[in-house]
């Protein structure tokens, strides 16, 4: 990790504008604070309030503001509200329970001071440009992630719609109601917004990792996007027993079983990374049953969650074809059977290469050296690039990992991704 930082130069936005973002962070940042960090759930009041308050910002800044039809907030500069070929820059507002102001947020605000730049300065874009807070991106509240954005692109399906919410039980459904969202159309699958009238997608977010620290960067221009294969809730079922008086052949022990599944997988995980493979695998959640048990007692049962993430569909298949297979053999050998839930996928995103060039070329013309990384994280920009959107992205410097109260990102850091936007979108002018 780099202790001698350098920061970008931000010769792009004025003193005051770089105030204001860093204001926007602030003050979205106290009306959600929670016990530590914020919470903005998925589709609710807190974020209908965030919503709003942008939207409060963004007109006193002289900005046209409207909503969609799932009651996200668009913003474009007056004289470009409803022509076509837009490009659209966007991000989500909610975050995780507990977790950073900037995984999203800093997306839309980066997206927002572009518009109040060019606003103050009276030029206007020789092009058409849009800002999009989207809500309910996070995974954490219902399952289902980039809803949003999978609702605007006609691709929230039934499953989805009935996950239900970690706390309430209430389906995702009835919380896209509670905002006044007409679910007959997100039903029918039809996209909600004319995708071919989006020149561009545009995002921007932090890093989530540590590469850029490492590197001394403050941003980068994303090349791809992870997708992901995720079983949230595997119960291995075995046979609960005494520690001390059932012998290793009698036993049906689910822990170690599931403790041979890991190891074959993490050995699979090293031999496929030394082959160049773009893969990354957790298992996030994993426990027995705390009203059972103890140290002395052999569990009957335990459930944990397995994801893999790669760049390449076909890796996630054969992936998952192994955990299978491995699974099948464990549960034969060790006598304990697995229930599999029925995956979560998530496909991973091409980002278009035209607009990744003309990223690079801004960055260069934003006084910073070209710099690309691929993306980890799943970003609602893959939904759009999925759903035929030339999309691209740009990420910035974050330390403190992410979605947790330690995330942080300097809005010095944020302003330089800004930069590479701004001069993106007025590369022509
Ligand atoms: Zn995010």
């Amino acid at each position: 990790m780099s202790c001698t930082e350098t920061l970008p130069d931000l010769d792009m936005f004025t003193q005051e504008e770089i105030s204001v973002a860093a204001d926007l962070l602030d003050s979205v940042a106290a009306m959600s604070a929670d016990s530590s960090g914020v919470s903005r759930p998925a589709w609710s009041r807190k974020e209908t309030e965030v919503l709003d308050h942008l939207t409060a910002r963004a007109e006193a800044e002289g900005l046209a503001v409207w909503s969609d039809a799932v009651d996200n907030r668009v913003f474009s500069l007056p004289e470009d509200q409803g022509k076509p070929d837009y490009t659209l820059i966007g991000s989500h507002v909610d975050s995780v329970p507990v977790g950073g102001n900037f995984d999203g947020l800093a997306g839309v605000i980066a997206g927002l001071i572009c518009l109040i730049h060019q606003r103050r300065k009276g030029t206007g874009f020789s092009r058409p440009v849009r800002v999009i807070a989207m809500r309910g991106e996070e995974s954490a509240w219902f399952g289902p992630c980039y809803t949003a954005s999978r609702a605007l692109t006609g691709g929230l399906g039934a499953d989805a719609l009935a996950a239900k919410h970690k706390s309430d039980g209430r389906t995702l459904a009835d919380h896209m109601a509670d905002v006044g969202v007409d679910l007959g159309p997100v039903r029918a699958g039809t996209p909600l917004m004319d995708l071919t009238e989006i020149r561009e997608y545009l995002e921007l977010h932090i890093e989530q990792g540590p590469l850029l620290l490492g590197d001394d960067r403050a941003a980068a221009v994303v090349t791809g996007i992870r997708g992901n294969i995720r079983l949230k809730d595997i119960v291995a079922r075995g046979e609960a027993g005494h520690s001390g008086a059932v012998p290793r052949e009698y036993r049906r022990d689910p822990v170690m079983a599931t403790a041979q599944l890991l190891s074959a997988m993490d050995a699979l995980w090293a031999d496929e990374v030394s082959e160049g493979t773009d893969l990354v695998m957790t298992t996030g959640m994993i426990g027995t049953d705390p009203t059972h048990h103890a140290m002395a007692r052999i569990p009957e049962s335990v459930s944990f969650s397995f994801e893999v993430r790669s760049q390449s569909p076909e890796t996630l298949s054969r992936v998952e074809e192994t955990f299978r297979d491995k699974v099948r053999a464990i549960s034969d050998r060790t006598g304990v059977a697995f229930d599999l839930p029925d995956p979560i996928r998530n496909a991973p995103a091409a980002l278009d290469e035209d607009v990744q060039r003309g990223l690079l070329d801004a960055m260069e013309h934003a006084g910073q050296k070209r710099y690309a990384m691929p993306s980890g994280g799943g970003h609602d920009a893959a939904v759009f690039a999925n759903a035929g959107v030339r999309a691209g992205m740009v990420f910035v410097r974050s330390r403190g990992g992410s979605h947790n109260p330690a995330e942080s990102m300097a809005p010095a850091d944020m302003m330089a991704g800004a930069s590479i936007f701004l001069a993106h979108i007025t590369a022509n002018d």
